[in-house]
């Protein structure tokens, strides 16, 4: 009899042994599940969401991506190499991928790169699974450099994943539509000359659209990287609940 409650005794704890030890496990399924955005490098990026892998922008060829899985969905914005790089494309593989970009990025495409290519062109939306697409306008307002990026070619995107809204602005000048953004949990946002725009108007672009957070990114002009930090002060001193993140966008800089 003594033996009979020892071993129920036994079975009691290893079982409140075993249930304790799920619970413990629970919020390390729940941490993969969330978005995670890794930077590569300038204007290229790696978002992953439960078993979705999206690139931006992808160069660097496929050594970039050494740690990621092939994409489901490659999102390019414009035609220049640092957005648009035919032969990293090549060098990954997209069998099983969706290339999604404007018409002047997927005019220059070879045939059969990707299983599939959709254009989205400013102004459009598309839903994929998980994700949501906005195609939002990115051009130059300077009269000496509208030379770089004429309205209507290229895309920003706001992308709606994880109950968050995430904006990757391209390369663009503080125009009225980045102004108006609304309700956007994650802005990357480009400040690099002469191609886009100075930390000082991306800063007061940002004031006003106020995202939750700001990730300066782009920012690697003819003179070198942009004074990110100064961006960051002039952000904070306008608004201090905007929270600026700096990742290492440039890991290869001396
Ligand atoms: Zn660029």
């Amino acid at each position: 009899m003594k033996k009979n409650i020892f071993l129920l005794l036994l079975i009691t704890i290893v079982s409140i042994s075993c249930k304790s030890k799920e619970k413990k496990a629970a919020p390390a399924q729940k941490k993969e599940a969330q978005l995670i955005i890794t930077p590569i490098e300038h204007a290229t990026a790696v978002l992953t969401y439960k078993d979705v892998t999206i690139f931006i922008d992808p160069t660097g060829n496929a050594a970039a991506f050494a740690n990621f899985s092939a994409p489901n969905y490659v999102f390019i914005t414009d035609i220049h190499g640092d957005h648009l790089n035919v032969k990293t494309l090549e060098s990954l593989d997209l069998s099983k991928t969706t290339i999604v970009a404007p018409k002047a990025v997927t005019d220059k495409l070879p045939e059969g790169i990707a299983k599939e290519i959709i254009i989205i062109n400013n102004g459009e939306e598309k839903t994929f699974g998980v994700l949501k697409a906005e195609a939002i306008p990115m051009y130059n307002l300077r009269k000496e450099a509208l030379k770089f990026h004429t309205k209507g070619r290229g895309n920003g995107y706001v992308f709606t994943i994880d109950n968050q809204r995430i904006y990757f602005s391209g390369d663009t000048e503080d125009i009225p539509e980045m102004r108006a953004l609304k309700n956007i949990d994650k802005a990357f946002v480009c400040m690099n000359l002469p191609y886009t725009m100075t930390v000082e108007s991306a800063a007061d672009a940002v004031l006003e659209f106020k995202p939750k957070e700001v990730f300066p990114y782009h920012y690697r002009g003819t003179g070198g990287l942009s004074d990110v930090a100064k961006f960051k002060s002039l952000v904070n001193l306008g608004n201090p609940n905007i929270k600026v993140v700096q990742l290492n966008w440039y890991p290869n800089q001396k």
